[in-house]
Protein backbone atom coordinates (compact mmCIF):
# COMPACT_ATOMS: atom_id res chain seq x y z
CA UNK A 1 0.00 0.00 0.00
CA UNK A 2 2.09 3.53 -0.59
CA UNK A 3 -1.13 5.65 -0.11
CA UNK A 4 -2.22 7.48 2.80
CA UNK A 5 -5.79 7.13 4.31
CA UNK A 6 -7.13 11.05 3.97
CA UNK A 7 -10.23 11.41 6.57
CA UNK A 8 -13.25 12.42 3.72
CA UNK A 9 -14.39 14.92 6.49
CA UNK A 10 -11.61 16.34 8.33
CA UNK A 11 -14.04 18.69 10.00
CA UNK A 12 -15.88 15.45 11.90
CA UNK A 13 -16.43 16.84 15.22
CA UNK A 14 -16.62 13.13 16.77
CA UNK A 15 -13.27 11.85 15.70
CA UNK A 16 -10.32 11.12 17.83
CA UNK A 17 -6.69 12.33 17.25
CA UNK A 18 -4.06 9.96 17.86
CA UNK A 19 -0.82 11.29 17.40
CA UNK A 20 2.08 8.93 17.38
CA UNK A 21 1.91 5.90 14.59
CA UNK A 22 3.88 3.36 17.04
CA UNK A 23 2.33 0.27 18.90
CA UNK A 24 0.18 2.41 21.34
CA UNK A 25 -1.26 4.88 18.61
CA UNK A 26 -1.94 2.16 16.49
CA UNK A 27 -4.13 0.15 18.98
CA UNK A 28 -5.41 3.17 20.01
CA UNK A 29 -6.79 4.25 16.58
CA UNK A 30 -7.70 0.74 15.65
CA UNK A 31 -9.76 -0.03 19.08
CA UNK A 32 -11.81 2.96 18.93
CA UNK A 33 -12.20 2.99 14.93
CA UNK A 34 -13.35 -0.50 15.43
CA UNK A 35 -16.20 0.51 18.07
CA UNK A 36 -17.54 2.89 15.49
CA UNK A 37 -15.65 6.14 15.87
CA UNK A 38 -13.44 8.01 13.27
CA UNK A 39 -9.99 8.35 14.29
CA UNK A 40 -7.33 10.95 12.02
CA UNK A 41 -3.78 9.61 13.23
CA UNK A 42 -0.78 11.64 12.89
CA UNK A 43 3.01 10.51 12.92
CA UNK A 44 5.65 12.58 12.05
CA UNK A 45 8.03 9.78 10.57
CA UNK A 46 7.47 8.53 7.23
CA UNK A 47 6.13 5.13 8.22
CA UNK A 48 3.81 3.91 10.78
CA UNK A 49 5.01 1.34 13.44
CA UNK A 50 7.58 3.15 16.03
CA UNK A 51 10.10 1.65 17.99
CA UNK A 52 9.02 -1.85 17.08
CA UNK A 53 9.71 -1.99 13.35
CA UNK A 54 13.31 -1.89 14.51
CA UNK A 55 13.20 -4.83 16.78
CA UNK A 56 14.61 -7.96 15.66
CA UNK A 57 12.56 -10.23 18.41
CA UNK A 58 9.89 -9.60 20.85
CA UNK A 59 10.28 -11.77 24.39
CA UNK A 60 8.83 -13.58 25.34
CA UNK A 61 8.10 -15.27 22.47
CA UNK A 62 10.91 -14.52 19.92
CA UNK A 63 8.64 -13.66 17.05
CA UNK A 64 9.88 -10.60 14.79
CA UNK A 65 7.80 -7.69 15.82
CA UNK A 66 6.18 -7.84 11.74
CA UNK A 67 3.55 -10.57 12.26
CA UNK A 68 1.76 -8.10 14.84
CA UNK A 69 2.67 -5.16 12.44
CA UNK A 70 0.90 -6.45 9.24
CA UNK A 71 -2.54 -7.43 11.39
CA UNK A 72 -2.49 -3.73 12.64
CA UNK A 73 -1.70 -2.44 9.03
CA UNK A 74 -4.25 -4.86 7.36
CA UNK A 75 -7.01 -3.48 9.80
CA UNK A 76 -6.16 0.31 9.07
CA UNK A 77 -6.51 -0.78 5.46
CA UNK A 78 -9.79 -2.48 5.99
CA UNK A 79 -11.38 0.37 8.12
CA UNK A 80 -12.74 3.54 6.28
CA UNK A 81 -12.95 4.88 9.34
CA UNK A 82 -9.33 5.54 10.11
CA UNK A 83 -7.56 8.01 8.30
CA UNK A 84 -3.46 9.04 8.42
CA UNK A 85 -1.07 11.22 7.85
CA UNK A 86 3.16 10.30 7.71
CA UNK A 87 5.63 12.93 7.89
CA UNK A 88 3.55 15.38 10.27
CA UNK A 89 3.40 17.04 12.85
CA UNK A 90 1.28 19.22 15.14
CA UNK A 91 1.62 22.67 14.98
CA UNK A 92 -1.17 24.02 17.28
CA UNK A 93 -4.18 23.02 19.64
CA UNK A 94 -7.14 25.18 20.52
CA UNK A 95 -10.56 24.84 22.03
CA UNK A 96 -11.43 21.96 24.89
CA UNK A 97 -13.16 18.64 25.12
CA UNK A 98 -15.52 18.07 22.48
CA UNK A 99 -13.96 20.47 20.32
CA UNK A 100 -10.33 20.96 19.63
CA UNK A 101 -9.37 23.10 16.58
CA UNK A 102 -5.63 21.75 15.36
CA UNK A 103 -3.21 22.57 12.84
CA UNK A 104 -0.90 19.64 11.40
CA UNK A 105 1.83 20.69 9.64
CA UNK A 106 2.59 17.72 6.24
CA UNK A 107 6.02 17.87 5.55
CA UNK A 108 7.10 16.58 1.62
CA UNK A 109 7.95 12.90 1.04
CA UNK A 110 9.26 14.36 -2.61
CA UNK A 111 7.37 10.43 -3.85
CA UNK A 112 3.60 10.25 -4.58
CA UNK A 113 1.28 7.09 -4.39
CA UNK A 114 2.71 6.18 -8.23
CA UNK A 115 5.80 4.56 -6.27
CA UNK A 116 6.12 0.92 -7.06
CA UNK A 117 8.98 0.30 -5.15
CA UNK A 118 11.60 -0.60 -7.75
CA UNK A 119 14.18 0.34 -6.41
CA UNK A 120 15.72 2.98 -9.72
CA UNK A 121 16.29 5.90 -7.64
CA UNK A 122 18.11 4.18 -5.08
CA UNK A 123 20.34 2.78 -7.48
CA UNK A 124 21.18 5.68 -9.17
CA UNK A 125 21.45 7.99 -6.18
CA UNK A 126 25.24 8.38 -5.22
CA UNK A 127 24.89 10.52 -1.91
CA UNK A 128 25.42 8.56 1.29
CA UNK A 129 23.56 9.74 4.42
CA UNK A 130 23.63 8.63 8.03
CA UNK A 131 21.13 5.49 8.46
CA UNK A 132 19.56 6.67 11.01
CA UNK A 133 17.39 3.91 11.27
CA UNK A 134 20.04 1.55 12.15
CA UNK A 135 21.65 4.29 14.43
CA UNK A 136 24.23 5.44 12.26
CA UNK A 137 26.07 2.17 11.80
CA UNK A 138 25.51 2.27 8.20
CA UNK A 139 24.82 4.79 5.36
CA UNK A 140 22.10 4.91 2.83
CA UNK A 141 21.40 6.57 -0.31
CA UNK A 142 19.32 9.89 -0.43
CA UNK A 143 16.72 7.83 -2.03
CA UNK A 144 15.19 4.82 0.26
CA UNK A 145 12.63 2.97 1.48
CA UNK A 146 12.81 3.37 5.60
CA UNK A 147 12.33 0.18 6.24
CA UNK A 148 11.38 -3.56 4.66
CA UNK A 149 8.12 -3.15 6.52
CA UNK A 150 7.27 0.10 6.13
CA UNK A 151 3.60 1.17 5.48
CA UNK A 152 2.75 3.22 3.70
CA UNK A 153 5.38 0.89 1.02
CA UNK A 154 6.69 4.18 -0.82
CA UNK A 155 10.26 5.37 -1.36
CA UNK A 156 11.41 9.07 0.20
CA UNK A 157 13.49 11.15 -1.21
CA UNK A 158 15.95 13.21 1.82
CA UNK A 159 15.77 17.02 1.62
CA UNK A 160 19.50 16.55 1.79
CA UNK A 161 20.05 15.80 -1.80
CA UNK A 162 17.32 18.52 -2.92
CA UNK A 163 19.26 20.88 -5.79
CA UNK A 164 21.74 18.51 -6.62
CA UNK A 165 22.47 16.72 -9.08
CA UNK A 166 21.55 13.13 -7.36
CA UNK A 167 18.12 14.24 -7.04
CA UNK A 168 17.89 15.08 -10.86
CA UNK A 169 19.20 11.40 -11.27
CA UNK A 170 16.56 10.50 -9.14
CA UNK A 171 13.27 11.80 -11.56
CA UNK A 172 15.13 10.98 -14.63
CA UNK A 173 15.47 7.13 -13.47
CA UNK A 174 11.73 7.16 -11.97
CA UNK A 175 9.63 5.39 -15.04
CA UNK A 176 6.32 6.03 -13.11
CA UNK A 177 6.44 9.36 -12.95
CA UNK A 178 6.89 9.02 -8.67
CA UNK A 179 9.28 11.57 -8.01
CA UNK A 180 7.80 15.57 -7.62
CA UNK A 181 10.74 17.61 -5.87
CA UNK A 182 8.49 20.82 -6.02
CA UNK A 183 5.95 19.31 -3.15
CA UNK A 184 5.49 21.75 -0.65
CA UNK A 185 4.70 21.34 3.33
CA UNK A 186 0.95 21.82 3.81
CA UNK A 187 -1.37 22.51 6.47
CA UNK A 188 -4.27 20.96 7.45
CA UNK A 189 -6.87 21.82 9.84
CA UNK A 190 -8.55 19.18 11.87
CA UNK A 191 -11.61 19.46 14.53
CA UNK A 192 -11.49 16.66 16.95
CA UNK A 193 -12.94 15.41 19.88
CA UNK A 194 -10.35 14.24 21.67
CA UNK A 195 -6.67 13.47 21.51
CA UNK A 196 -4.80 10.52 22.99
CA UNK A 197 -0.75 11.12 23.22
CA UNK A 198 0.97 8.11 22.11
CA UNK A 199 4.59 9.93 21.06
CA UNK A 200 6.32 7.10 22.86
CA UNK A 201 10.59 7.08 23.28
CA UNK A 202 13.86 7.39 22.61
CA UNK A 203 16.81 5.86 23.43
CA UNK A 204 18.98 7.47 26.45
CA UNK A 205 22.16 9.27 25.17
CA UNK A 206 24.82 6.49 25.59
CA UNK A 207 27.43 9.24 25.19
CA UNK A 208 26.19 11.30 28.17
CA UNK A 209 27.37 8.08 30.33
CA UNK A 210 31.04 8.98 30.86
CA UNK A 211 32.22 5.45 32.76
CA UNK A 212 30.72 2.76 30.47
CA UNK A 213 33.10 3.23 27.27
CA UNK A 214 30.67 4.35 24.68
CA UNK A 215 33.50 6.05 22.43
CA UNK A 216 34.98 2.59 21.85
CA UNK A 217 34.21 0.78 18.70
CA UNK A 218 32.88 -2.09 20.74
CA UNK A 219 30.46 -1.01 22.82
CA UNK A 220 26.99 -0.68 21.50
CA UNK A 221 23.55 0.23 22.90
CA UNK A 222 20.92 -2.62 23.40
CA UNK A 223 18.76 -0.46 20.28
CA UNK A 224 22.21 -0.87 17.99
CA UNK A 225 21.75 -4.40 18.73
CA UNK A 226 18.52 -5.28 17.77
CA UNK A 227 19.70 -3.75 14.42
CA UNK A 228 22.85 -5.75 14.28
CA UNK A 229 21.06 -8.87 14.76
CA UNK A 230 18.42 -7.84 12.26
CA UNK A 231 18.38 -9.85 8.93
CA UNK A 232 17.64 -6.10 6.90
CA UNK A 233 20.26 -4.21 9.68
CA UNK A 234 23.66 -2.72 8.92
CA UNK A 235 25.23 -6.80 8.80
CA UNK A 236 22.38 -8.70 7.01
CA UNK A 237 21.68 -10.36 10.99
CA UNK A 238 24.97 -10.89 11.59
CA UNK A 239 26.51 -10.40 15.25
CA UNK A 240 29.68 -9.11 15.13
CA UNK A 241 32.10 -6.81 16.19
CA UNK A 242 32.20 -3.62 14.74
CA UNK A 243 35.66 -2.90 14.95
CA UNK A 244 36.60 -5.96 12.69
CA UNK A 245 33.37 -7.87 11.94
CA UNK A 246 34.73 -10.78 13.91
CA UNK A 247 32.29 -12.70 15.37
CA UNK A 248 32.06 -13.05 19.42
CA UNK A 249 33.56 -15.30 21.69
CA UNK A 250 33.00 -13.61 24.81
CA UNK A 251 29.88 -10.59 25.15
CA UNK A 252 29.05 -8.15 28.01
CA UNK A 253 25.69 -7.14 29.05
CA UNK A 254 25.77 -3.70 31.14
CA UNK A 255 22.51 -3.25 32.76
CA UNK A 256 21.11 0.25 34.28
CA UNK A 257 22.80 2.13 32.25
CA UNK A 258 21.86 5.63 32.52
CA UNK A 259 18.95 4.07 34.86
CA UNK A 260 17.82 4.63 38.28
CA UNK A 261 20.38 6.47 38.37
CA UNK A 262 19.84 10.22 39.75
CA UNK A 263 22.95 11.39 37.53
CA UNK A 264 20.83 10.42 34.27
CA UNK A 265 17.44 8.99 34.29
CA UNK A 266 15.81 8.21 38.10
CA UNK A 267 13.54 5.51 37.49
CA UNK A 268 13.92 1.93 35.93
CA UNK A 269 12.97 1.84 32.48
CA UNK A 270 11.15 -1.47 33.02
CA UNK A 271 12.12 -3.67 29.71
CA UNK A 272 15.70 -3.39 29.43
CA UNK A 273 16.02 -6.95 31.49
CA UNK A 274 13.98 -8.64 29.52
CA UNK A 275 15.66 -7.00 26.73
CA UNK A 276 19.09 -8.11 27.39
CA UNK A 277 17.90 -11.72 28.45
CA UNK A 278 16.34 -11.91 24.78
CA UNK A 279 19.63 -10.30 22.78
CA UNK A 280 21.40 -13.36 24.63
CA UNK A 281 19.34 -15.60 22.84
CA UNK A 282 20.18 -13.79 19.99
CA UNK A 283 24.40 -13.99 20.72
CA UNK A 284 23.77 -17.98 21.23
CA UNK A 285 21.60 -18.89 18.09
CA UNK A 286 24.99 -17.44 16.14
CA UNK A 287 27.60 -18.47 18.45
CA UNK A 288 26.61 -21.63 20.24
CA UNK A 289 30.01 -21.46 22.46
CA UNK A 290 30.20 -17.99 23.34
CA UNK A 291 30.15 -16.95 27.04
CA UNK A 292 27.62 -14.24 27.98
CA UNK A 293 28.17 -11.73 31.00
CA UNK A 294 24.92 -9.83 32.34
CA UNK A 295 26.25 -7.35 35.02
CA UNK A 296 22.85 -6.37 36.88
CA UNK A 297 21.87 -4.56 40.06
CA UNK A 298 18.54 -6.36 40.03
CA UNK A 299 16.75 -8.22 37.34
CA UNK A 300 13.46 -7.46 36.75
CA UNK A 301 11.27 -9.86 34.88
CA UNK A 302 7.68 -8.94 36.21
CA UNK A 303 5.08 -11.16 35.67
CA UNK A 304 4.58 -15.32 35.28
CA UNK A 305 5.71 -15.27 31.22
CA UNK A 306 8.66 -12.84 31.83
CA UNK A 307 9.79 -14.89 34.97
CA UNK A 308 9.91 -18.31 32.96
CA UNK A 309 11.83 -16.70 30.19
CA UNK A 310 14.66 -15.73 32.80
CA UNK A 311 14.68 -19.04 34.43
CA UNK A 312 14.98 -20.72 30.78
CA UNK A 313 17.77 -18.48 30.12
CA UNK A 314 19.46 -19.14 33.54
CA UNK A 315 19.85 -22.94 32.06
CA UNK A 316 22.33 -22.06 30.14
CA UNK A 317 25.79 -22.91 31.70
CA UNK A 318 27.94 -20.10 29.59
CA UNK A 319 25.41 -17.24 30.75
CA UNK A 320 27.07 -15.47 33.64
CA UNK A 321 24.88 -13.46 35.74
CA UNK A 322 27.01 -10.75 38.11
CA UNK A 323 25.05 -8.98 40.38
CA UNK A 324 27.32 -5.62 40.77
CA UNK A 325 26.83 -2.09 39.07
CA UNK A 326 29.73 -1.65 36.07
CA UNK A 327 31.81 0.85 37.77
CA UNK A 328 34.15 1.30 34.37
CA UNK A 329 34.29 -0.21 30.98
CA UNK A 330 38.17 0.38 28.61
CA UNK A 331 39.47 -0.49 25.72
CA UNK A 332 43.08 -2.15 24.99
CA UNK A 333 44.09 -0.05 22.25
CA UNK A 334 45.74 -2.66 20.23
CA UNK A 335 43.13 -5.69 20.26
CA UNK A 336 40.06 -3.36 20.77
CA UNK A 337 38.74 -5.85 23.31
CA UNK A 338 36.59 -4.12 26.13
CA UNK A 339 37.41 -4.94 29.90
CA UNK A 340 34.24 -4.54 32.08
CA UNK A 341 34.78 -3.64 35.95
CA UNK A 342 32.60 -3.98 38.47
CA UNK A 343 32.25 -4.97 42.61
CA UNK A 344 30.66 -8.16 43.10
CA UNK A 345 27.56 -7.50 45.41
CA UNK A 346 27.46 -10.67 46.76
CA UNK A 347 31.31 -11.57 47.32
CA UNK A 348 32.39 -7.90 47.51
CA UNK A 349 34.99 -8.43 45.29
CA UNK A 350 36.15 -6.43 42.44
CA UNK A 351 35.46 -8.46 38.81
CA UNK A 352 36.49 -7.97 35.45
CA UNK A 353 36.03 -9.78 32.24
CA UNK A 354 37.48 -8.70 29.22
CA UNK A 355 35.15 -9.19 26.15
CA UNK A 356 34.83 -8.82 22.86
CA UNK A 357 31.77 -7.02 22.67
CA UNK A 358 30.00 -5.05 25.12
CA UNK A 359 26.04 -3.89 25.12
CA UNK A 360 24.98 -1.00 26.99
CA UNK A 361 21.38 -1.82 28.43
CA UNK A 362 20.40 1.68 28.04
CA UNK A 363 16.72 3.11 29.34
CA UNK A 364 13.79 5.45 27.40
CA UNK A 365 13.70 8.46 27.37
CA UNK A 366 9.98 10.19 26.63
CA UNK A 367 9.53 12.10 23.66
CA UNK A 368 8.75 14.40 25.11
CA UNK A 369 11.15 15.21 27.19
CA UNK A 370 12.80 18.04 25.33
CA UNK A 371 10.17 19.45 23.61
CA UNK A 372 7.01 20.39 24.64
CA UNK A 373 3.74 19.74 23.53
CA UNK A 374 1.08 21.55 22.01
CA UNK A 375 -2.24 23.06 23.72
CA UNK A 376 -0.97 22.83 27.20
CA UNK A 377 -0.30 19.56 27.88
CA UNK A 378 1.36 18.72 31.18
CA UNK A 379 3.83 16.41 31.54
CA UNK A 380 5.98 15.25 34.93
CA UNK A 381 9.37 15.88 35.92
CA UNK A 382 10.98 13.53 33.72
CA UNK A 383 9.30 14.44 30.43
CA UNK A 384 6.19 11.48 30.77
CA UNK A 385 3.13 13.30 29.90
CA UNK A 386 0.03 13.55 32.41
CA UNK A 387 -3.36 12.62 30.99
CA UNK A 388 -6.25 14.75 31.61
CA UNK A 389 -8.04 12.13 33.50
CA UNK A 390 -10.66 14.36 35.25
CA UNK A 391 -13.15 15.64 32.69
CA UNK A 392 -10.44 16.78 29.73
CA UNK A 393 -10.67 15.50 26.73
CA UNK A 394 -6.52 14.84 26.41
CA UNK A 395 -4.71 11.45 27.38
CA UNK A 396 -1.60 9.92 26.60
CA UNK A 397 -0.49 5.83 26.09
CA UNK A 398 1.96 3.55 25.89
CA UNK A 399 5.70 4.64 26.22
CA UNK A 400 4.86 8.46 26.59
CA UNK A 401 3.10 7.90 29.75
CA UNK A 402 6.47 5.38 31.37
CA UNK A 403 8.53 2.94 30.05
CA UNK A 404 6.24 0.11 28.95
CA UNK A 405 6.75 -3.12 27.29
CA UNK A 406 4.46 -4.09 23.58
CA UNK A 407 1.71 -6.24 25.78
CA UNK A 408 1.30 -3.47 28.56
CA UNK A 409 1.12 -0.70 26.01
CA UNK A 410 -1.31 -1.94 24.37
CA UNK A 411 -3.33 -2.86 26.95
CA UNK A 412 -2.76 1.17 28.04
CA UNK A 413 -3.93 2.12 24.62
CA UNK A 414 -6.94 0.35 24.92
CA UNK A 415 -8.07 1.57 27.77
CA UNK A 416 -7.35 5.06 26.79
CA UNK A 417 -9.18 4.88 23.67
CA UNK A 418 -12.17 4.27 25.74
CA UNK A 419 -11.21 7.34 27.75
CA UNK A 420 -11.53 9.21 24.78
CA UNK A 421 -14.75 7.86 23.31
CA UNK A 422 -16.27 8.75 26.74
CA UNK A 423 -15.64 12.61 26.11
CA UNK A 424 -17.14 12.24 22.80
CA UNK A 425 -20.08 10.75 24.41
CA UNK A 426 -20.47 12.97 27.04
CA UNK A 427 -19.33 15.93 25.34
C1 LIG B 1 16.36 -2.64 23.39
C2 LIG B 1 14.86 -2.73 23.49
C3 LIG B 1 14.24 -3.92 23.13
C4 LIG B 1 12.86 -4.05 23.31
N1 LIG B 1 12.30 -5.26 23.01
C5 LIG B 1 10.99 -5.47 23.32
C6 LIG B 1 10.41 -6.75 23.17
O1 LIG B 1 11.08 -7.70 22.72
N2 LIG B 1 9.12 -6.93 23.56
C7 LIG B 1 8.37 -5.91 24.08
O2 LIG B 1 7.21 -6.13 24.45
N3 LIG B 1 8.88 -4.64 24.18
C8 LIG B 1 10.17 -4.40 23.82
N4 LIG B 1 10.70 -3.15 23.95
C9 LIG B 1 9.80 -2.04 24.33
C10 LIG B 1 9.03 -1.50 23.08
O3 LIG B 1 9.95 -0.94 22.17
C11 LIG B 1 7.99 -0.44 23.52
O4 LIG B 1 7.07 -1.08 24.40
C12 LIG B 1 7.20 0.15 22.35
O5 LIG B 1 8.06 0.75 21.41
C13 LIG B 1 6.18 1.17 22.86
O6 LIG B 1 5.48 1.70 21.75
P1 LIG B 1 4.92 3.20 21.74
O7 LIG B 1 3.97 3.25 20.60
O8 LIG B 1 4.44 3.59 23.07
O9 LIG B 1 6.20 4.12 21.42
P2 LIG B 1 7.09 4.22 20.07
O10 LIG B 1 7.41 2.88 19.54
O11 LIG B 1 8.22 5.12 20.45
O12 LIG B 1 6.16 4.97 19.03
C14 LIG B 1 5.87 6.35 19.16
C15 LIG B 1 5.60 6.94 17.79
O13 LIG B 1 5.21 8.31 17.93
C16 LIG B 1 5.90 9.08 16.94
N5 LIG B 1 6.00 10.46 17.45
C17 LIG B 1 6.75 10.92 18.47
N6 LIG B 1 6.54 12.24 18.67
C18 LIG B 1 5.64 12.63 17.74
C19 LIG B 1 5.02 13.87 17.43
N7 LIG B 1 5.27 14.97 18.14
N8 LIG B 1 4.14 13.92 16.40
C20 LIG B 1 3.86 12.79 15.67
N9 LIG B 1 4.42 11.59 15.92
C21 LIG B 1 5.28 11.50 16.95
C22 LIG B 1 7.23 8.40 16.79
O14 LIG B 1 7.84 8.74 15.56
C23 LIG B 1 6.82 6.92 16.87
O15 LIG B 1 6.45 6.41 15.62
C24 LIG B 1 12.08 -2.97 23.77
C25 LIG B 1 12.71 -1.75 24.09
C26 LIG B 1 14.10 -1.65 23.98
C27 LIG B 1 14.78 -0.39 24.41
S1 LIG C 1 12.26 5.03 -8.97
FE1 LIG C 1 10.21 5.88 -8.65
S2 LIG C 1 8.88 4.10 -8.46
FE2 LIG C 1 10.98 3.36 -8.25
S3 LIG C 1 11.32 3.39 -6.01
FE3 LIG C 1 12.04 5.36 -6.77
S4 LIG C 1 10.28 6.72 -6.55
FE4 LIG C 1 9.50 4.65 -6.40
S1 LIG D 1 14.68 -2.98 33.58
FE1 LIG D 1 16.54 -3.83 34.50
S2 LIG D 1 18.24 -2.86 33.37
FE2 LIG D 1 16.41 -1.66 32.96
S3 LIG D 1 16.52 -0.02 34.46
FE3 LIG D 1 15.19 -1.62 35.32
S4 LIG D 1 16.56 -2.91 36.53
FE4 LIG D 1 17.86 -1.64 35.19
Amino acid sequence: MTEEQRPEDQNAKGSILVVGGGISGLTAALEAAEVGYGVILVEKNPYLGGRVTQLKHYFPKLCPPTCGLEINFRRIKDNPRISFYTLAEIQSISGGPGNYDVSVKLNPRYVNEKCTCCGECERVCTTKIPNEFNFGMDTMTGAYLPSEMAFPLRYVISPKILGTDDAKKCVEACQYDAIDLEMQPENVNLKVGAIIWATGWKPYDASKIDNLGFQYENVITNMMMERLASLDGPTGGKVVRPSDSKGISKIAFVQCAGSRDENHLPYCSYICCMASLKQATYVREQFPEAKIYVFYIDIRAPGFRYEKFYKKIKEDENIFFIKGKVAEVQEDPDTKAITVVAEDAVTGEKVQETVDMAVLATGMVPNTADTRLPGDVKCDPDGFVISDLDGGGMFATGCAVKPLDVVSSNQHATGMALKAIQTLVSS
